[in-house]
């Protein structure tokens, strides 16, 4: 499958996989983090896992993790990896690949996508090439209408070069490579979609930005126990749209029918 990458709205580019589905009402544009939302854990714990490293470099990267900079955290650590270790790029490819969903997660994406008055998107900081390859191991390439990450390619010599989706300076809730709020406010505000009601599913602190920038007819789904969910109390006054609770992908499809959102 091709994957094109092109800007699609003044200020967006993302993987489009496929054109959204233009029309006029009624629609519903379901959004997905990847980490610990749609897998059940990190690419970049997963990355992490194969290094063996002197205590300097893993400070550096502990430093990298406290603020949350997983981009640039991910290219150290490839670059270590592919440079000092002589870990493949298939060897990473295959770890990825087999992180497991959390569960109950493909079955409701897939239900999603049979309904043809739903969009849905992946919004990450993970990169494009390690999520493409977990959908690929997953038969889920079809799923969604658009990716919004890092961009990523493997080089000639096998090194997995990941890029910054933006460069922004103006939201200092978010790293300067992503900003997940104005992604989710620039698809809001797309007159040629007119997505009426925006799901938007997370479970840690970078997801925080986008579920503030929600509208109220909206519905911000945060994990259970999770980072966010834990801070919740101290964001809540800032969410205008509906928050539903969910553990798994069993509980979220139980809430949102249960709240007549599906
Ligand atoms: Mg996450
Ligand atoms: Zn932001």
């Amino acid at each position: 499958m091709m994957f094109a990458i092109r800007n699609y709205a003044a200020t967006m580019c993302g993987t489009i996989l496929r054109s959204f589905q233009i029309r006029a009402k009624h629609r519903l544009l379901a959004t997905f983090d990847f980490d610990n939302t749609i897998i059940d854990g990190d690419c970049y714990e997963a990355v992490g896992g194969f290094l063996k490293q002197p205590q300097e470099t893993t400070e550096k990267l502990r430093k990298l993790i406290e603020e949350r900079n997983w981009m640039k955290y991910m290219r150290i650590v490839l670059s270590l990896l592919h440079q000092q270790q002589d870990v493949s790029i298939t060897e990473i490819v295959q770890r990825v690949r087999q992180l497991p969903e959390v569960p109950g997660m493909m079955c409701l994406l897939r239900q999603l996508a049979k309904d043809s008055s739903i969009d849905m998107c992946i919004l990450s900081d993970a990169n494009s090439y390690l999520i493409t390859e977990w959908l690929k191991a997953n038969q889920m390439t079809n799923i969604f209408t658009a990716i919004f990450t890092n961009p990523a390619r493997v080089c000639l010599d096998g090194f997995l070069q990941v890029d910054p989706y933006e460069h922004q300076t103006h939201c200092d809730q978010c790293p300067e490579n992503l900003c997940k709020g104005s992604v989710i406010k620039s698809l809001m505000n797309c007159t040629n979609y007119n997505f009426n009601r925006i799901i938007y599913v997370g479970d840690s602190c970078n997801d925080l930005c986008p579920i503030q920038s929600l509208r109220q007819q909206d519905v911000a789904c945060i994990r259970r126990d999770a980072e966010l969910h834990d801070k919740l109390p101290s964001h809540i006054d800032n969410i205008r749209s509906q928050v539903l609770i969910w553990r798994d992908g069993h509980e979220l499809q139980h809430q949102l029918e249960l709240n007549a959102i599906l």
